[in-house]
């Protein structure tokens, strides 16, 4: 990655109404701190204010501008849970880490709920969301989870909804064969909360830069961070740059696929058709692998994304791809105009647990959240946070678990895996 400086996001709904749009200075001196962060995503941000709040000095230093990257761009949605089947790691992290992580998934909303109030951030959140089935299996599996949510004590209100409810009170779309609806997941605005968490770690006293990619590290028991115009020095380093991390750390790199997701945003829709389209507000997500996710936006405006893309190429017109799929669930929606579209990169790990750990006694990373990071990053910070001030070692959990690296190198890994994602998908479509 070789970043340009820019004062601006890229084009999408949420840098439309961008509410907290602080400019943070170019890095261009030379300052020493507890730690250093790189990364404005929310992973960064979040373990920016974790650490502050527990009286450490922090430096964050971020290529563009905070929530650049995916943070800032992502479809809203605020998801109980970690990772897709945790009983896949049983060998490595046995009952009691999967019992901690299970229990992690419900902490990870919590804490953003409690972020949000605690420093009053104005981010729209609204709560409800609900998984739809488009298949008899994906019944069963919607079933299975909200049997283990009961036996997990989740403390949310939970529903399995039939098709009809799903008509009436969700989505109305003749797609669906049911849902699971969840009261204690929901959405919200991304771009502002990331800026808003940006605000209040710069309250605390964390020292922010913008426009300041980190070109070099050198190790050590004081770490060295440089950028084109700085550096900082650090005990401790965090590296909070995922998918877009690139080649500063490539052992970390190769762990973590840079897959595109792409959404795009309807003009305003009238009273009436919002009372029928999403009777309850919810954020909605179907099972399929090419899953599609959509909600409505705080000016009730349809955010619609999905087509996630291994390929590492985006579509040439994210709206022609994307308006086919809407107008599939919606046909409702035919001719109405399209305000904006945009996409960004998923960090995905090939076994889709987060990875967490360090690759030095004092460099600590976490990535690889793929479609739950607004819930799931704000743990990981919370765990760096914990595992950095020696308050708890819950992070031994994902540390526990190897995580291969893509085949293929840099270049050969995104379509060697679009070529085995191309095949599930076709599975998926047939089964
Ligand atoms: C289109 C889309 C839709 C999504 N929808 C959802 C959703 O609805 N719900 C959900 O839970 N998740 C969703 N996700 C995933 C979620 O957005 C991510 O998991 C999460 O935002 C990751 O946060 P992060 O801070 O780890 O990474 P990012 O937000 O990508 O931040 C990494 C930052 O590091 C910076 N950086 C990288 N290298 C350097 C360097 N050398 N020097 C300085 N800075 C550097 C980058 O510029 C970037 O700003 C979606 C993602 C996308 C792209």
């Amino acid at each position: 990655m070789t970043a340009v400086h820019t004062d601006n996001y890229p084009e999408s709904y949420y840098f439309s109404t961008l509410k907290y749009n602080h400019k943070y200075p170019v890095l261009e001196s030379e300052l020493t701190a507890d730690v250093c962060i790189i990364g404005g995503g929310f992973t960064g941000v979040a373990t920016a204010i974790e650490l502050a709040e527990r009286g450490y000095s922090v430096i964050l230093l971020e290529a563009f501008k905070i929530g650049w990257g995916a943070s800032g761009r992502n479809g809203g949605q605020l998801i109980r849970g970690i990772g897709q089947n945790l009983e896949g790691f049983r060998k490595a992290i046995g009952q009691t880490g999967i019992d901690a992580i299970t229990q992690m998934g419900f902490e990870a909303t919590q804490i953003v709920i409690d972020r949000i109030k605690k420093y009053n951030i104005d981010c729209d959140l609204t709560m409800g969301y609900c998984d739809l089935a488009t298949k008899p299996k994906h019944l069963a599996d919607l079933h299975a989870d909200y049997q283990k949510l009961q036996k997990n004590n989740y403390p949310f209100d939970t529903r399995l909804l039939t098709e009809k409810e799903v008509r009436e009170q969700v989505v109305d779309s003749s797609l669906y064969l049911g849902g699971f609806e969840d009261m204690g997941s929901g959405h919200l605005h991304p771009l502002n909360l990331c800026t808003g968490e940006a605000k209040a770690a710069a309250d605390l006293g964390v020292l922010i830069f913008e426009n300041s990619e980190v070109s070099e590290i050198i190790h050590g028991d004081v770490v060295t961070v440089k950028t084109a115009k700085g550096q900082v020095k650090a005990k401790t380093l965090v590296l909070a740059g995922n998918a877009y991390l690139d080649d500063l750390v490539p052992e970390i790199s190769a762990k973590v696929l840079p897959a595109g997701s792409y959404i795009i945003a309807t003009e305003p829709l009238n009273e009436e058709l919002v009372k029928t389209l999403m009777p309850g507000n919810h954020a909605v997500c179907d099972q399929k692998i090419d899953l599609d996710y959509f909600r409505l936006s705080a000016d009730k405006r349809l955010l619609f994304g999905g087509m996630c893309n291994y390929s590492g190429r985006d579509p040439k017109d994210i709206k022609a791809a994307l308006y086919p799929k809407m107008l599939k669930v919606f046909p409702q929606l035919a001719g109405i105009n399209i305000d904006f579209q945009w996409g960004g990169k998923i960090g995905i790990g090939a076994n889709r647990l987060p990875q967490l750990g360090r690759i030095k006694p004092n460099v600590l990373y976490a990535q690889a959240f793929s479609g739950h990071g607004v819930n799931v990053t704000h743990m990981a910070a919370k765990l760096l946070a914990e595992s950095i001030s020696g308050e708890s070692d819950r992070i031994k959990y994902f540390a526990l678990v190897e995580h291969m690296s893509f085949p293929g190198g840099k270049y050969l890994r995104a379509p060697l895996l679009a070529l085995g994602m191309m095949y599930h998908k076709l599975i998926d479509a047939i089964k």
